[in-house]
């Protein structure tokens, strides 16, 4: 196995599931099986879930930032010494090109230096509220925190929405996505094989068919909080049963985001990142920028160039360093995607791609052309659902009012792209845009200080900044009266 063979990690050890089964994941690029992992159910959830309790209860993570704080910074200098590994074995589960996956894990490496130093500023407040009384409010661990994870970008977002649990001195239980689980648990590896300074329960893996341990996730009751990044479906389910024992839910969802494009943009750099927008990482990205809301004023010269790009693609092998376009994550989302490109075509005008990709030695994986569409209806599926993949679709506007109608025309709110060199614009309208991330004159701005997350469904909080490792508390009231 090229990823590697890996077991669960339950109270300091790496161990077989319960039902000693197993589960094989496959290089989506050409279906060669890499990575073996066990197969759990709910008896290694119950251990996993004791080992987390016994850790936050006896250990003294919760009261030492210090220690946290010093065993995160190893971990990232770990991750770093273990580059080249982790970016090929990340290609090789993922099937996105080795450049993408070192773009992944030098973000992730980045997140975990953040999660570190985050460790030591948990602050409370105080308030005198009365000539003889002062409260203190004062930020606790919530406990025991479920970390569910999502396969387009597995190490950077585990360790970007999980790891400030760990940070704020929570116990933590890992469960990864099937597909990239490899990967996920190297990185875990480093850190349970290399720093003999970890108490043991502190972090704990689960991996097995996600669905099925994902709802005893939520159901259970030895959990406090869940935390996870994923798809808006699996989002609902995960409130709806967590419900049953009100844990915290912090959800991290999918997006349509607009990328909105006005004449007066500077052309070439726009045109640049509204093909990376939709086409890094075969569109498997939650802030895909897979709407292109455009002037007419410009549509036709900016279309034109923008198929060049497309066409200029060339998906390929994970590890071959030509390839600028992996294959989809799998099979299913595949056949999802291609459906959605039969819609597009019965409805909108196909500008170039609109089928699987098969050349290059592609023929045994799941690689779809780079698509764009243009103008289908506003409530074709095409416009409003999440298609994730290479599917780029173009709504034209003639007015700044429509161009924000278009952009705020779905039921997500993740992010959005402002193109424009008139600063009263710019302004103006990313004040209307009902979105978490409004990125001006660039896409995908990101970092580990800032914090992400969604309007509307694309979500419930926020990741990475302040508020993405505060969320990670409880704040306890201490009201003391003194004569
Ligand atoms: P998914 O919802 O299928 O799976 C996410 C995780 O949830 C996986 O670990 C999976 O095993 C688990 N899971 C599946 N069913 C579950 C259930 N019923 N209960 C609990 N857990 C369950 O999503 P995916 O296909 O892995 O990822 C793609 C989706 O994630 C897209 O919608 C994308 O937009 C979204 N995403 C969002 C962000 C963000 O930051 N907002 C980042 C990355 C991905």
């Amino acid at each position: 196995m090229r990823v590697g063979e890996f077991q669960n990690y339950i109270d300091g050890k790496w161990q077989d599931a319960v039902s000693g089964k197993k589960t094989t994941v496959c290089c989506p690029c050409d279906g060669e099986p890499v990575t073996s992992l066990a197969c759990s159910d709910g008896r290694d959830i119950d251990l996993a879930v004791a080992s987390a309790r016994r850790a936050f209860e006896e250990e003294d993570w919760a009261f030492n930032p210090r220690l946290r704080s010093d065993i995160l910074m190893k971990w990232a200098t770990l991750m770093q010494e273990d580059f080249a590994h982790l970016c090929e074995i990340l290609s090789l589960e993922s099937g996105k090109p080795l450049a993408e996956s070192r773009i992944e894990i030098g973000n992730a490496i980045n997140y975990m230096k953040y999660a570190a130093s985050s460790a030591r500023t948990l602050y409370g407040s105080t308030s005198t509220v009365a000539k003889n009384r002062l409260s203190m409010m004062n930020r606790e661990p919530c406990g025991v925190i479920v970390g569910i994870e999502p396969w387009n970008y597995p190490v950077t977002l585990m360790v970007r929405d999980s790891i400030p649990a760990l940070a704020a001195g929570n116990t933590l239980i890992v469960k990864p996505a099937t597909q990239t689980s490899g990967c996920s648990l190297a990185v875990i590896k480093l850190l349970t094989d290399n720093v003999p300074e970890l108490p043991r329960g502190v972090i704990n893996t689960i991996t097995g068919p996600g669905g099925e341990i994902g709802r005893i996730f939520s159901e259970h009751p030895g959990i406090d909080m869940i935390t996870m990044t994923g798809g808006l479906e699996t989002g609902k389910d995960i409130m709806r049963r967590a419900a049953g024992t009100m844990k915290k839910v912090s959800l991290e969802l999918g997006g349509k985001s607009p990328n909105v494009v006005f004449a007066d943009c500077d052309f070439d750099k726009a045109l640049t990142w509204c093909a990376n927008a939709i086409f890094s990482n075969a569109g498997q990205t939650c802030t895909a920028a897979s709407r292109l809301v455009l002037d007419e004023a410009i549509a036709d010269r900016f279309l034109e160039k923008l198929v060049e790009r497309a066409e200029s693609i060339r998906p390929g092998y994970c590890l071959d360093p030509e390839t600028t376009m992996g294959p989809v994550d799998n099979e299913s989302q595949m056949n999802k995607i291609l459906n959605y490109i039969e819609i597009g075509k019965s409805c909108a005008k196909l500008l170039t791609g609109g089928y699987r990709y098969m050349e290059n030695g592609c023929d045994k994986g799941f690689y779809i052309a780079p698509t764009i569409f243009l103008n289908p209806p506003a409530d074709s599926p095409i416009v409003q659902e999440e298609i994730f993949g290479p599917v780029l679709v173009v709504q034209t506007f003639k007015t700044e009012e429509e161009a924000i109608a278009l952009a705020n025309g779905t039921k997500f709110g993740l992010c959005a792209g402002l193109w424009s060199t008139d600063f009263n614009r710019v302004m103006r309208v990313s004040r209307k845009l009902k979105s978490g991330n409004v990125w001006v004159n660039h896409y995908t701005g990101f970092a580990p200080e800032c914090e992400t997350g969604g309007y509307k469904e694309s979500g419930l909080d926020r990741a990475a900044g302040v508020d993405g490792f505060i969320k990670y508390t409880e704040i306890k009231h201490i009201n003391m009266e003194f004569g």
